[in-house]
């Protein structure tokens, strides 16, 4: 008989993506999808339509353009290794160009985890990481993270809950850092502790690093790759889709031990084949060529986008989790009319005309507990400013 397979049903849409739908119908302003539709670095741009006008519209290697390799060698060297260390990034065994992150997280569960292996997520979580799991029926297990206390902003993970999450299927972690949805920054001893029991249990750490520059306040962005002992267990993937605007450019890159990169390279292969050969051109002369001043530019503008969606949030009276880092903010919903996340952003939509992401979408739910984002909404920063304001001016009419 014809049918889906056992998972099909299980995989719903995405809420952020029926947001959007729903946001495009009414003609709403859009803080529920990071699409980060932001400007576009002109040397990136021009580089992508340079490489399409020379041609470069075939296949490329299967881990991507030497060119491309070399600086994310570099870049990754620069930012994680320390001097003397004695010990590079080879472009030539150790990097694999991926169709975005999403691509280099599938390619790496797929190369390392089997039907039943149980992966640690840190919640909130973000959906992919989740459903990427899921997909290959591997088990996510969610470790609850302790939500801001009042007068404070960050949240807290507690490493003996993390310790008391391993049992003796658990192969592996998704670490996010900064976060989506909650802005977290990962702070270094946090890490040096996830790393410690990542030793212990001898498990994979796959980072999840797409927000690394959205960083605010002081706040540092450190990579579990970066810490003593780390290299050999640590896949560390990161992406260009937000760093310069270009979510449907499919670009991303993982660095990981050459002993797993044949088998993660095989899988990427397997799906995605490649990423797009003009856009690794783009990308490739967006890393060579835009120095310190551009991503300190890119943190400083959006931590002002920040401040802004912040001041509207609190003059709409949605209390705001203030992030370190990413560019979300989860937001108490409790007084905005409905009974769920969901009935909540669709109350907001129709009242103000501005789409947000039902907190529910990041949490788990549990057999018999409200899920716990149930009263919050996540709203996205990343818009071009004449949209962020319009957005606040239509949520301050709420005050
Ligand atoms: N990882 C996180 C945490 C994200 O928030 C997103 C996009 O919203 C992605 C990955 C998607 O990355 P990419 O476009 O490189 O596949």
């Amino acid at each position: 008989m014809l049918g889906l397979s056992e998972l099909a049903p299980r995989m719903l849409q995405s809420e952020i993506r029926a947001m959007s739908v729903a946001c495009d119908a009414v003609g709403g302003v859009n803080l529920a999808q990071g699409v980060c539709d932001t400007e576009v670095p002109e040397v990136v741009a021009e580089a992508a339509q340079g490489a399409i006008r020379d041609g470069h519209y075939i296949y490329t290697r299967l881990d991507g353009i030497s060119r491309w390799r070399r600086a994310i060698a570099e870049k990754v060297e620069a930012s994680c290794l320390r001097a003397g260390d004695g010990s590079g990034v080879d472009p030539e065994g150790e990097v694999l160009v991926t169709s975005g992150v999403s691509g280099a997280l599938h390619a790496a569960a797929m190369a390392l985890f089997d039907p039943g292996d149980e992966v640690l997520l840190f919640e909130p979580f973000y959906g992919y990481h989740l459903n990427t799991l899921r997909s290959m029926r591997a088990v996510p297990v969610m470790v609850p993270m302790d939500g801001p206390r009042l007068g404070q902003t960050g949240w807290a993970l507690d490493l003996e809950r993390v310790r008391a999450a391993v049992t003796s299927r658990t192969k592996g972690m998704i670490v996010n850092t900064p976060s989506n949805p909650a802005g977290k920054v990962f702070p270094r001893a946090e890490l040096e502790g996830l790393a410690a029991i990542a030793r212990e249990h001898d498990l994979f750490v796959l980072t999840d690093e797409i927000y690394e520059h959205f960083v605010y306040g002081g706040a540092e962005h450190v990579s579990p790759f970066a810490l003593p002992e780390m290299r050999e267990r640590t896949i560390l993937i990161s992406g260009f889709s937000k760093t310069f605007s270009v979510t449907g450019w499919r670009v991303g890159y993982l660095v990981a031990d050459r002993r797993w990169l044949g088998a993660l390279g095989y899988f990427h292969d397997l799906t995605y084949v490649c990423a797009p050969a003009p856009f690794q051109h783009g990308c490739a002369a967006g890393l060579e060529q835009l120095g310190r001043p551009f991503y300190a530019k890119l943190a400083l503008d959006h931590e002002r986008k920040r401040s802004i969606l912040v001041e509207a949030l609190e003059a709409a009276g949605m209390r705001p989790n203030v992030p370190d880092g990413a560019y979300y903010i989860l937001a108490d919903a409790s007084e905005v009319p409905g009974a769920t996340g969901a009935e909540k952003a669709r109350a907001l939509l129709k009242q103000t005309g501005v789409a947000a992401v039902a907190g529910s979408a990041f949490f788990a739910t549990r057999p018999g507990e409200r899920n716990h984002g149930e009263d919050l909404l996540r709203f996205c920063f990343a818009k071009k400013d004449a949209d962020l304001e319009e957005a606040c001016r239509r949520l301050r009419m709420m005050a």
